[in-house]
């Protein structure tokens, strides 16, 4: 899709700081992290959301999340992690091509959902290599 920006993360024409990537699924690091290690997994085929996203798209974007997550956590040293995905806007989605929140959690951080984490690009970028390398 040509005005999709996570279509255009995916063919290189927005930056963005990759921590996983195969033939079908991209991970990469939530601009505006509402928890330090914010990552979003999606599919690279381009959909709304699971309203009308392929079963396969989601389910290779859901496989990849299951590696990733545990690895999001141990990489920024938290002890829990949420997985969620938004879909509609009556939901809270906002960009509309299918993708999963890895949300981690730590002991005590009275997590408010959907507040702002403030991170530079530079801590961003720390925390995308300290994933990369324990995915291997
Ligand atoms: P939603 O509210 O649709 O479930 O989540 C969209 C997420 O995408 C938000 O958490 C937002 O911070 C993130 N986001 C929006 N634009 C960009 C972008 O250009 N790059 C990255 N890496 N994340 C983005
Ligand atoms: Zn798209």
């Amino acid at each position: 899709m040509q005005d999709c920006i996570f279509c255009k993360i995916v063919r290189g024409e927005l930056p963005s700081f990759k921590v996983f990537e195969d033939e079908h699924v991209l991970a990469f690091m939530d601009i505006e992290p509402v928890a330090v290690g914010h990552v979003l997994v999606i599919p690279k085929e381009h959909a709304m959301n699971l309203y009308d996203a392929s079963e396969e798209s989601i389910a290779q974007a859901f496989s990849a999340a299951h590696r990733i997550g545990p690895r999001v956590a141990n990489a920024v040293g938290a002890e829990g992690f949420h997985i969620t995905m938004n879909n509609g806007e009556a939901a809270w989605q906002t960009v509309f091509h299918p993708h999963i929140h890895i949300l981690p959690r730590y002991p005590g951080d009275n997590h408010d959902p959907w507040k702002k984490h403030q991170r530079s690009r530079e801590e961003l970028a720390r925390d995308a290599k300290k994933i990369q390398t324990l995915l291997g």
